[in-house]
């Protein structure tokens, strides 16, 4: 299959962007350590610009990871299959923009082939390409869902994510115990009530079906 990417899903080219280097990177880890108040000469911190740089790596690694090409191999042997498909309770790792903290919490995708499917864990590692990356939950949740529909062109797609957001719990007004929940719905899921309340019963998230 030969995909073109859309603008709207497309990866920053990061080609454009000057990286630094390690050095420059654990550089300004030790001016935030600085910045904290600490002395980053201390036994416990003189490896930790180092750590942070390898958990950057691996933090944002969504970076390195195409979603379109994760989606390209597609199954068109479906036997007439039609009928919805859901992946729920997905473990969700992100990191809020705005501030580089955690957003932990759950997604659930689901969508309707019309004759092409792909391998459940697919759908898991396309959120995955877009959440390790930099995020917002509701830019990350229309990403999810804008790449499964340009890719399958399935007669619908839902993505409902529940995160709490660090920034939220731990600084600012300190609500622990808050989600914030988002959906996007697509096709058949936005169109029809009957296929999202099916959907929404099978995540177990009516509230959302009244809402649409
Ligand atoms: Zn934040």
């Amino acid at each position: 299959m030969n995909i073109q990417t859309p603008a709207s899903i497309a990866a920053p080219q990061a080609s454009t962007l000057q990286r630094p280097t390690r050095e420059e990177a654990e550089a300004a880890v030790r001016t935030l350590l600085l910045w904290a108040g600490d002395d980053p000469n201390r036994e416990g911190l003189v490896d930790t610009p180092a750590r942070v740089a390898r958990a950057y790596e691996e933090f944002f690694g969504g970076y390195a990871t195409d979603p379109v090409e994760l989606l390209a191999r597609s199954f068109e042997e479906t036997d007439g299959y039609d009928e919805m498909v859901v992946l729920r309770d997905i473990r969700l790792e992100s990191h809020c923009e705005h501030h580089l903290v955690p957003i932990i919490g759950r997604a659930h995708i689901a969508y309707i082939p019309d004759g092409r499917v792909v391998g459940i864990s697919k759908l898991a590692r396309v959120l995955e390409a877009y959440a390790k990356r930099l995020q917002i939950q509701e830019k990350l949740t229309a990403q999810v869902a804008n790449t499964i529909e340009t890719v399958l062109k399935p007669k619908g797609v839902a993505v409902v994510i529940e995160a709490q957001h660090q920034c939220m719990t731990t600084r600012g007004i300190h609500k622990p115990g808050v989600s914030m929940v988002t959906s996007r719905m697509l096709g058949a899921f936005r169109d029809d009530p009957s296929t999202r309340r099916e959907f929404l019963a099978m995540i177990g998230s009516p509230r959302l079906g009244a809402e649409g």
